[in-house]
């Protein structure tokens, strides 16, 4: 196996005690474990926080839902976006799942399958209180609510939202607002909400009275804090690495040109070694959406400007035998090169650590469980 990741099931427990350490008694942890858990594998991420006291996940899509049941998670499993048509809904109902009503036609697809089949549902009602994704508005609430009472294999469960905004808690606290008025108007005609929830992981630290009755986390399960400044920080550990081998190890003489276009010249003589890991499992890509506002514009520029003049700094780096080695031009789909000083020993099969961004790494990579009993990490160049 010449790359695999390592997932340290000590360090999703440390992160899991942490999170539990700071929750109210009356509140539920949702473990949220979307986009294969954040790219620790969602299976067994699933099943290892079972087997630590979790009893609620939730994911984004039906497929993904699907996959946990049938690897065999039993636990409740709540879906947030909708399932859109009537084979879906058949075995979302079949399969037990906890589904989001964030629309009208939403609660017209759950009924009709839930009276054909005469099968129960758990559902939550999902309003949008200003991040313009899922949901129902004031108006729709009530119109779903109506529909719901009558529906005996409805049980109503719960009622959410979602917030926009990660870096300040004005408009997070607008939106609880909203969400918590409209639940009151709901509650004087007579709807009941065992379960409200709001709280995603920056919701979570940042403000503890929005907890309600159950939190959503992700980020902080998977090792990280979110976006922006907290007072309270947690003692979290990254679960993640990224290991891939050496495979081809060549001395070049400095002004060698390396890469497509030539785009590295080599500024001294030096090892260069190939390490199997490309854009296609993930590697040099980012997410590339607008910036944010002018600071965060500005950052991007002067990074790419830095970039590239060849600045030190700015070259992404990997680590072989606790050294770090810069990439050196650009990163092929499958491949990269990396620029190892000429003194220092390394050979064919020596472990490599890539940085890799673990919500980008590619879902085919095998995900290696340690501190697992009978898992251990490959040690040889064994397949
Ligand atoms: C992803 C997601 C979460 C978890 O958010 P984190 O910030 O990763 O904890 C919670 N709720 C919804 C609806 C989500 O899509």
């Amino acid at each position: 196996m010449n790359k695999w990741i390592e997932i340290s099931v000590a360090a999703i427990e440390n992160n899991l005690r942490e999170v539990q350490s700071r929750l109210n008694a009356g509140t539920k942890l949702i473990a949220v474990i979307k986009a294969n858990a954040y790219g620790h594998g969602a299976v067994e991420t699933a099943r290892i926080l079972y087997g630590l006291g979790v009893d609620y996940f939730a994911v984004s899509f039906l497929e993904e839902a699907l996959q946990l049941r049938e690897a065999g998670i039993q636990a409740s499993l709540l879906v947030f976006s909708p399932v859109i048509d009537e084979t879906g809904m058949r075995k979302a109902v079949a399969n037990g799942l906890t589904l989001t009503i964030a629309s009208e036609s939403d609660q017209r697809l759950a009924e009709a399958i839930c009276l054909e089949t005469g099968q129960a549902m758990k559902i939550h009602m999902k309003v949008d209180t200003g991040l313009g994704r899922f949901g129902l508005n004031e108006e729709q609430a009530f119109a779903v609510w109506e529909k719901i009472k009558d529906c005996r294999c409805i049980e109503l469960e719960g009622i959410y939202t979602h917030t926009a905004d990660p870096s300040s808690s004005r408009l997070a606290e607008k939106q609880f607002q909203r969400f918590m008025q409209l639940i009151t108007r709901l509650e004087q005609v007579g709807a009941s909400f065992p379960i409200k929830h709001i709280a995603n992981s920056t919701i979570f630290l940042r403000s503890p009275y929005m907890h309600l009755d159950a939190v959503r986390i992700g980020t902080l399960l998977s090792g990280q804090h979110p976006v922006g400044n907290f007072s309270e920080r947690l003692q979290l550990q990254d679960p993640y690495t990224f290991k891939s081998r050496v495979i081809s190890i060549r001395e070049l003489p400095k002004g060698t040109r390396l890469g497509y276009y030539g785009t590295y010249r080599l500024k001294k003589d030096a090892q260069i070694a190939v390490v199997p890991v490309g854009f296609h499992d993930g590697l040099a890509l980012e997410v590339a959406n607008k910036p944010v506002d002018m600071w965060d514009m500005l950052k991007k520029l002067v990074k790419i400007v830095l970039g590239y003049i060849g600045w030190p700094g700015q070259e992404i780096n990997v680590t072989i035998s606790g050294v770090n080695c810069a990439i050196r031009g650009k990163v092929f789909m499958q491949m990269a090169l990396v620029e190892i000083p000429l003194g220092m020993k390394v050979a064919i099969g020596d472990e490599v650590v890539v940085p890799v961004r673990k919500t980008l790494a590619s879902n085919d990579i095998s995900r290696v469980y340690l501190d697992q009993v009978g898992v251990r990490c490959p040690s040889k160049l064994d397949t």
